[in-house]
């Protein structure tokens, strides 16, 4: 068995808080365990309760449109949440919940080691950008130890809000470019850390 289905394994039988009283099924996730970006959205809805998967309702048909538009599919990325089981009546996380399920996610991260991060809404851009709002920082980059940390609204918002529909349909447009950017970019042209121990 590789460490990534063990992962998945102890996820889907996770019981270190309340939901997973409350769950049918837990949601690790899915995806290329190799993918070079994770797409991490809030938590699971009714939909990936009853199935055990990640955005497969109404957000998850819309966030399969925007993966098509940048020539990607949900098997090439990388698709998690910030917590893995669904609250009771969709509630939001509660910040008990986040900590104690924040684990599986840096897990998966680890295994994972994708090139860019993409937070989908205020409970994941949270996670890598504290104190930070979505409306000033969507469709923004920030690269920190080798990946890019880019912030998105979350699909279920723009289906609400048509107005944020452009929004994070432009926002999704930008990722190929970004992610080109970073590939590109040869181990030799980063800063040589050996120089700078040496600069006093
Ligand atoms: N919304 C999320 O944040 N995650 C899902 O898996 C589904 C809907």
């Amino acid at each position: 068995m590789t460490a990534f289905s063990e992962l998945n394994n102890q996820i889907t039988a996770c019981q270190r808080c309340q939901l997973a009283r409350y769950r049918t099924k837990a949601v690790p996730g899915e995806g290329a365990e190799n993918a070079d970006i994770i797409f991490i959205g809030e938590a699971p809805g009714w939909h990936e309760d009853q199935q055990g998967r990640p955005f497969v309702g109404p957000a998850g048909k819309y966030l399969d449109q925007l993966l098509t538009s940048i020539n990607l599919t949900r098997q090439r990325v990388y698709i998690a949440n910030v917590i893995k089981c669904r609250p009771p009546e969709n509630r939001d996380p509660l910040p008990s919940e986040i900590r104690t399920c924040r684990y599986w996610l840096e897990r998966q991260i680890e295994l994972i080691r994708p090139t860019m991060i993409v937070t989908l809404g205020r409970y994941s851009m949270a996670m890598f950008f504290p104190d930070k709002s979505i409306s000033k920082i969507h469709g923004t980059a920030q690269k920190r130890d080798n990946v890019i940390y880019y912030a998105m609204y979350h699909p279920a918002a723009a289906l609400h809000q048509q107005s944020l529909r452009q929004v994070i349909e432009a926002d999704m447009l930008k990722i190929p470019s970004l992610l080109a950017q970073a590939e590109s970019t040869p181990e030799a042209e980063q800063p040589p850390k050996q120089l700078i121990m040496f600069e006093d």
